[in-house]
Order: C-alpha cells, then sequence, then structure tokens
C-alpha cells in the first residue's frame, strides 16, 4: 500500500446494487468486505434520480444535479423539434463532473468504467470510459496512449456485454455469465493498473457493471415469486447474481487492500436499485385507446413491417454474436432501427401524445414544436391534464395496481437550462412494469391487452426479467466517516458530489442540487461553496454519415432489414 498523508476518496460503484439482495449474503457472511465496511462506517437506502436509469443516474451521481441541469432523459432522447431519436453520450450532458470539477482544481482522477463518460474527456490523471462507449475501435481512454498500454498488459479489454437477445439456451446463459465475469476482472485489473500509475490520486472511482447486467438477465432465476421461475432452472442459474456479489467483494478487497490507507475514504454504491420485471405495458396502444395516440393503417411493405420481420430474426440466439458486433461499431443503429418500428406507423395529426423509452417519458405533439404538431400552444395544459389522469387511471388487471408510482409535469422535477427538453410528462415506475413502446406482437393499434404478464412470446426486444428501482445503496467507511450515522432524510445521488467535495476540503459549486450528507462526516462543518462558471461541453460525440451508412448496408446484406 502506498502511504499518504492527504485526504483520499475512493468510490466503488456496485450497478444497480439493492440490499433486498445484499443483505441475505451479509447475513451468511458472504460478503467480508463490505461486511466489514458497513460495520466500521455508515449505511443506507440511496435514492436514485428520476429516471432510475443507469446513464441519467451516474450523470446525477457526477453532477451533483438533476436532470434540467445536466440535459439528460434516456439513453436515447429525442431530438431537438423532431420525432428522431438519438442516441445519448457524454458529449449531450450538460454540467460538469466530478472529475472535471476536481482536475480544474488541480486534484488527480482515476476514473474507470462509469457510464456515460464517452468521448472521454481531458482530465488531470487518467480515465476509461464505460457503458455508451461504440467499441474498442474508438478513442475510449484518456490519455490516448493508455489504450495501447491497457490493451498490450491485459491482453484484452471488455468495455460492457450486449444482452440484448432473445430466447437463451443454456449454453448462451454460460457464456454471458463468464464475459461478464471477465469484463469485471479487467476492469479491476485496468483501475489497479491507472492507481499504480498515478500513486499521488485523491479521487479514484471504479464502476462495476456486472450486477446491472445480471440482474436484467438472471432475476427470474433467484425469485419464486416471479412468474417465470421454475426450479430446474433455479437449480441451474439461481445463484449467478449472488456469485457475482460474491466475486466483486473480492476485487473490492483487493483495491481496499492495495490502495484504501488511513487517509483514504470509501464509498460503495449504486446508482439504482433493483426489483423483478413481471409486466410488459404498451403504453402507446393504451394511448390510442384512450383516443391520445392515433397509427396509420397497417399496410403490408411498409418499412416498419420490413423492420418487424427484421427484429424478428434478430431475436435468434444464433445471430446474436453478429448483432453485437454491429451495435458495438453503431450504436446508433439501435436507435434508428427502434425508432422506425415505434413510430413508423403514427398518424402524427391525430397524436396528441406519444411514449418514448422503456420507462414512462412522454412527450406531447405541439402545434409549431413539433413537426407534425396537433396540440395548439393554448390547449397545452388540457392535453397534458388528459394525459396525465390518463397515466394515473392504468392499472395492473390482476391487482389493480396502478402501473406508475407518480406521474409528473416536468417542471415538478426539473428545474435548468435543459428543462425545455424534458418529456412533457414523465411517469415513475417503482414496481415490476416495462414499457414497451414497440409492439412486436401484431399490427399496432389492434391489440386488446396493453398490460400484459411475462411469458415466452417476444415481447421486448431483450428478454429481461429484472429492472430497475428507486432505492440503490450507499455506504460510507474509513477516514472522516461518522459510524452508524442516523439519516434524518434518505440520502440521494445528487447529494454525493458534494459530499466527496466536502470530504476532500473542496468548495461546492453553488449551482449543485445536491446537500452535503454531512450526518455521514465526523468533523460535520458548513460547506464552503463556490461561485460555478458556466460549464460548455466542447466533446465530439457525433459518429459520421458515412459511418452510419456502412453499417446500414451490412445489416441489410445480413438480412436484418427483412
Ligand atoms: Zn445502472
Amino acid at each position: 500500500m502506498t502511504a499518504s498523508s492527504k485526504t483520499r476518496v475512493l468510490v466503488l460503484g456496485l450497478d444497480g446494487a439493492t440490499w433486498t439482495l445484499l443483505d441475505p449474503l451479509l447475513a451468511q457472511n458472504k460478503l467480508p468486505t463490505l461486511g466489514k465496511l458497513i460495520e466500521n462506517g455508515s449505511r443506507s437506502i440511496l435514492r436514485s434520480c428520476i429516471q432510475p436509469s443507469s446513464e441519467q443516474a451516474w450523470s446525477a451521481f457526477a453532477t451533483g444535479k438533476q436532470n434540467g441541469k445536466f440535459g439528460l432523459y434516456g439513453f436515447y432522447q429525442r431530438a431537438k423539434n423532431s420525432y428522431a431519436l438519438e442516441y445519448i453520450n457524454a458529449s449531450h450532458r450538460r454540467a460538469a463532473t466530478l472529475w472535471r470539477i476536481l482536475s480544474d482544481r488541480q486534484k488527480k482522477c482515476v476514473v474507470v468504467n462509469v457510464p456515460l463518460t464517452w468521448p472521454v474527456e481531458a482530465i488531470n490523471g487518467a480515465l476509461v470510459s464505460g457503458l455508451m462507449t461504440p467499441g474498442l475501435a474508438s478513442q475510449f481512454t484518456y490519455p490516448p496512449e493508455l489504450k495501447d498500454e491497457l490493451l498490450t498488459e491485459l491482453g484484452e479489454y471488455i468495455i460492457d456485454v450486449d444482452i440484448e437477445r432473445g430466447e437463451s439456451g443454456p449454453t448462451s446463459l454460460g457464456e454471458l455469465e463468464a464475459r461478464v465475469m471477465r469484463m469485471s476482472e479487467l476492469q479491476t485489473r485496468a483501475f489497479e493498473l491507472l492507481l499504480d500509475k498515478n500513486p499521488d490520486w485523491d479521487f479514484g472511482m471504479l464502476v462495476h457493471r456486472a450486477p446491472d447486467i445480471l440482474c436484467h438477465k438472471f432475476w427470474r432465476y433467484q425469485d419464486p415469486t416471479h412468474p417465470l421461475y421454475d426450479e430446474n432452472e433455479a437449480g441451474e442459474w439461481g445463484e449467478v447474481i449472488n456469485n457475482c456479489f460474491a466475486y466483486l467483494d473480492e476485487y473490492n478487497a483487493r483495491i481496499l487492500e492495495k490502495y484504501a490507507d488511513e487517509k483514504t475514504t470509501v464509498i460503495v454504491l449504486s446508482d439504482h436499485g433493483f426489483g423483478p420485471l413481471t409486466h410488459a405495458v404498451y403504453l402507446n396502444q393504451y394511448f390510442s385507446q384512450r383516443g391520445i395516440l392515433a397509427y396509420k393503417q397497417q399496410q403490408s411493405g411498409t418499412l416498419a413491417s420490413a423492420m418487424r420481420a427484421g427484429v424478428k430474426r434478430l431475436n435468434n440466439p444464433l445471430l446474436g454474436a453478429v448483432k453485437a458486433k454491429v451495435f458495438e461499431a453503431l450504436p446508433r443503429l439501435k436507435s434508428n432501427l427502434h425508432y422506425s418500428m415505434a413510430y413508423g406507423n403514427m398518424d402524427w395529426a391525430h397524436t396528441k401524445a406519444y411514449a418514448v423509452g422503456t420507462m414512462g417519458n412522454v412527450y406531447l405533439n405541439v402545434r409549431g414544436r413539433e413537426p407534425e404538431g396537433m396540440v395548439d400552444p393554448t390547449e397545452y395544459e388540457a392535453a397534458r391534464s388528459e394525459v396525465i389522469a390518463a397515466m394515473r387511471e392504468l392499472r395492473d388487471p390482476e391487482t389493480a395496481r396502478p402501473i406508475f408510482d407518480f406521474v409528473y409535469r416536468r417542471e415538478e422535477i426539473y428545474n435548468g437550462d435543459a428543462l425545455e427538453e424534458a418529456p412533457d410528462v414523465i411517469g415513475l415506475i417503482d414496481g415490476p412494469y416495462h414499457i414497451a413502446a414497440v409492439d412486436w406482437r401484431g399490427a399496432n393499434g389492434q391489440v386488446k391487452n396493453v398490460v400484459e404478464k411475462v411469458g415466452n412470446q417476444l415481447l421486448f426486444v431483450s428478454d429481461t426479467s429484472g429492472q430497475h428501482r428507486m432505492d440503490g445503496i450507499l455506504i460510507g467507511s474509513g477516514e472522516g466517516v461518522a459510524s452508524h450515522a442516523k439519516f434524518p432524510a434518505t440520502p440521494q445521488l445528487i447529494d454525493l458530489a458534494p459530499t466527496v467535495l466536502q470530504m476532500l476540503g473542496e468548495a461546492i459549486p453553488s449551482d449543485m442540487d445536491g446537500r452535503v450528507l454531512n450526518e455521514l462526516l465526523t468533523d460535520a462543518r458548513a460547506p464552503e461553496y463556490a461561485f460555478e462558471t458556466a460549464f460548455e461541453n466542447k466533446m465530439d460525440g457525433e459518429y459520421s454519415a458515412a459511418e452510419e451508412k456502412e453499417i446500414e448496408e451490412r445489416l441489410a446484406g445480413l438480412g436484418y432489414l427483412g
């Protein structure tokens, strides 16, 4: 261990970790590293942001701000004044990250695998980008020469594992598990390598993505209450998630032993929690039944029906590897494919509002704002109230439980320069329901059941059985952290950036929305605030038209386009 006389903060992210999974393992002493950190420090639920999706949640962590300031509302979001969907990356984020702020103050940062850090930003230290990086061919490290060093030192590197496949046989499930484990090992070693190269680091952060990936895919095998639970399958795959937490605990032990001295503050956190996914909700179909949205008459031979045929073929697991390669080469293609399927058949002239994405984001179709807007601006509030009322009435037919835990007008939860780009209505799901904007079952507008239990039919492209929840985890330990802290209010993700700055004795930008979690600190001081200088994102995250065209042709050549 390198001896250090200065306070450092080490953040270990467990993407998607949740106490409902960790507590039984802690009770059986299967996570000794986390157990020791909790024993010597403090633990809490950590409330995610809205929506609790990894790209937004890690941005909330990194910026200490809510979405109206950092300007991201989904993995793909609407391009301005258009129905087109854009696949987002770090170039779309409109607020400074913690490592940007610390770098500007000459603090040294080592950041590995935080989602949405590509394109990479130049920092004081080193960075390896995570989820939403286009692939290994891209420039995914800062400094740039680090990429070759990493690949030489480790032999290979894995940025993320694509789980978007359909039916999975045992072989591919086993392969997925092995590949996720390999990814975690490589990323842990990359983090160690970078800390070794930057022994004077002040802020170190590694995000383990494995729990998120595996909880999406393997939830059904370890949850006897899940509709797809099967005892035999559970015998084979029921321990995959638990085993993952156990090996990550060992990796984290290795990191702590080597790099956390007595002056190091350790934070372990997740960006959101996890729970079962049991139902698909066809929100746009529901809007169509309520007269809020209209589909054109389905015609065979349209692009949408060709795409539908193509996507059914993508569902073939034999094609999974090819598909993963194609999407790695051009992630924007995913959004194009999705867009054509979801919105290619929309009758905009008769559509007041429509849902985008898998969580509950809804845009109104406003005249003068959308290309074919039909809601007169003077009718905006009335139309929005109609949509909100409809969403609040949508219930699980079996349990009568509301699908949405909350339905908000955007200005009720967001504020800032990017508010105008937010969905007009935001439905928050903190239960087992997954919005499917695209109906893979048949013709749009002709299906009766808008809430359907997961089964063997294709309900969405990924056959996931777990999904995000609002309540994640927070553990603090080491230098300056109170033991068994009591939190008067549940800590939120946006509280972490100001808290880390406080731990490092740094002033906090006055436009951060989070609060310093003083109850977590032994030395509770009044925070010092600084005026933040305007942040301008200068990253270039565009894919060239040539890249896009090339990949579309390749896809068509493979027969993916029908
Ligand atoms: Zn996540």
